[in-house]
């Protein structure tokens, strides 16, 4: 089940959406803007359940009061307040959030997708919503909700509503009826015609801190420290990603390969580094193994020049870390970083990912020979 108690790092859009519940003043679209597993559905899955909520509870925030991290740490006095009429501001508003109860028939419709008044608009072209699509949420817009005092619509990929998909949106948001309220998923507004933008609220998704990604899949996902700092390090601040990559089985064994060949660079001859660049290339994994050797980089300059390994990534390898950094020499470890850069940089000009992995490598080698 989806809590905001839940959702990390989007503050702000959590205080916007918690504030509109809290004084009833919902408006009727929103454009929850952010990148693909920034949190875009699950904002938009909490929100609609804590609105048609017939019994909605104030949870404590989980921040500031160590207690209120416990999700049944419910206010009961709230507990008997009537549906749809939320409590009037608080002074100490800041620090609850209003969350779906979990347990009325129009939560347990919510969370198992069957909502009669949640209604996601799909569409049967991967590129595009078109207009005939949107016409058919408009007609269904004007009939009454079933049950609930709302309606919500939530448009996936909102992004990709043809003009005139867009204008057909336009009439529905120049006069929605009362109940309904529009959640447009979006990744990037650049797409949207000024007429939609003006008439919705707009609420950027942040990336979310590298530290509160990791949090999230040690205490949610039960992954381990050390695949969870790495998983976040590559997520760039999206939970989503983080998790995918948690999961992703070539990713791990990319990382334990690349680790492996890292540990013994110096050794390897000519053919076993051609032949550690051509799997990589072949598998996609190009990328993601230049950013392996960028963090492995990274942690040898922390450890070499700090003496520290507590912020360390591969947290597993420390002693390792700890000999290497101080068998290698500065010129060295400048050398293996503008290694990694200039083959970036030919990656970025669409030079052959094998060749460009090859000479990385080879320069690697020489680098941690230094
Ligand atoms: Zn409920």
């Amino acid at each position: 089940m989806d809590r905001f108690s839940e959702i990390k790092g989007q503050e702000i859009i959590l205080s916007h959406l918690q504030n509109a519940l809290r004084t009833g003043g919902v408006s009727h679209a929103y454009i929850l803007n952010g990148a693909k597993g920034s949190g875009r559905h699950m904002l938009a899955r909490s929100f609609s359940a804590a609105l048609l909520c017939e019994n909605p509870q104030r949870i404590r925030q989980p921040q500031g009061d160590p207690e209120g991290a416990d999700p049944q740490a419910a206010d009961p006095q709230e507990g008997d307040r009537p549906a749809g009429h939320p409590s009037s501001d608080t002074p100490d508003a800041g620090s609850w959030y209003l969350e779906p109860c979990g347990e009325c028939l129009s939560c347990i419709q919510a969370f198992s997708g069957s909502n009669p008044d949640i209604i996601t608009v799909g569409h049967e072209k991967e590129n595009s919503i078109s207009v005939g699509e949107i016409r058919r949420m408009r007609a269904d817009v004007q009939i009454r909700p079933y049950r609930a005092a709302h309606k919500v619509y939530i448009i996936p990929d909102a992004e990709k509503m043809t003009p005139a998909a867009q204008n057909a949106l336009l009439k529905t948001l120049e006069e929605p009826p009362s109940y309904a309220v529009l959640l447009l998923l979006a990744d990037g507004t650049a797409g949207f015609l000024p007429t939609i933008l003006s008439r919705c609220v707009t609420l950027p998704l942040r990336p979310v801190a590298e530290k509160a990604v990791e949090e999230v899949l040690t205490d949610r996902f039960g992954a381990d420290p050390m695949r969870a700092r790495l998983c976040a390090r590559f997520s760039g601040g999206s939970i989503g990603r983080a998790a995918l990559l948690l999961q992703n089985e070539d990713f791990a064994s990319l990382r334990d390969r690349t680790v492996a060949f890292l540990r013994e660079i110096t050794k390897k001859d000519a053919a076993e580094i051609a032949a550690f660049a051509r799997e990589a290339a072949a598998e996609d994994q190009t990328q993601d193994l230049i950013d392996f050797i960028l963090m492995w980089n990274r942690d040898l300059l922390v450890c070499r020049s700090t003496f520290h390994t507590e912020n360390l990534i591969f947290t597993d390898e420390v002693q390792y870390i700890i000999e290497a950094a101080r068998s290698v020499s500065w010129r060295g470890l400048q050398a293996a970083s503008e290694a990694v850069s200039r083959a970036r940089r030919r990656l970025a000009s669409n030079v052959n990912a094998e060749l460009t992995l090859q000479m990385m490598l080879l320069e690697l080698r020489r680098a941690f020979r230094q």
